[in-house]
């Protein structure tokens, strides 16, 4: 049975990297996962498992001047090519990052890509994160979140996240 809707509840950053990893053993090149959510959600976070997962070389983190950055596979597999979208304003700037040209081949995951990176992809995943507590109470190092993973297209036909992300 095919589960296109799932939601995990993690801990910590680092339960929220292990859902990452684990999503990363899905992933095949073409595939687009797009993350949302608020600023201090865990998009960059769980982009970190992903790249763990995939053996990609490099820290994923929040670029301050990049936008788009590719990290090539240690391992032999697809590189990770990690956009944040936070500062774009449209679709049309993202099309100037030409991410097109490297989609076929890498695995592409963009942060704040609601809506934004719909239109890269009719097989895409949507992650998106949010915290328990109102917006802009004070955030503690560990603190639960609530991770809910969508799959559109007939690529995640038969695709049990169920058991691949969840422990
Ligand atoms: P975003 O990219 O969505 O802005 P980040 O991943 O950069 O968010 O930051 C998330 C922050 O929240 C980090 O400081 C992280 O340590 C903290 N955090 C606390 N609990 C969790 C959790 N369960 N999952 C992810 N991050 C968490
Ligand atoms: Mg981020």
């Amino acid at each position: 049975m095919t589960d296109r809707v799932l939601e995990v509840e993690t801990s910590s950053p680092d339960r929220t990297r292990e859902v990452g990893r684990r999503l990363a053993r899905l992933l095949r090149p073409g595939d687009v996962v797009v993350l949302s959510g608020d600023l201090g959600a865990g998009k960059t976070t769980f982009a970190q498992g992903i790249g763990a997962g995939l053996g990609v070389r490099g820290d994923v983190t929040s670029p301050t001047f990049v936008i788009s950055r590719v990290h090539p596979s240690l391992v032999g597999g697809p590189p990770l090519v990690h956009v944040d979208a936070y500062r774009l304003r449209g679709g049309a700037e993202l099309d100037d990052l030409d991410l097109a040209e490297t989609l076929d081949h890498a695995v592409t995951v963009v942060e704040w890509g609601d809506g934004l990176a719909d239109s890269l992809s009719a097989d895409r995943l949507r992650v998106h994160l949010r915290r328990l507590v109102a917006p802009g109470q004070l955030a503690l190092a560990d603190e639960p979140r609530i991770l809910t993973v969508q799959a559109f297209g007939s690529r995640w036909d038969g695709v049990r996240f169920a058991e691949s992300l969840r422990s």
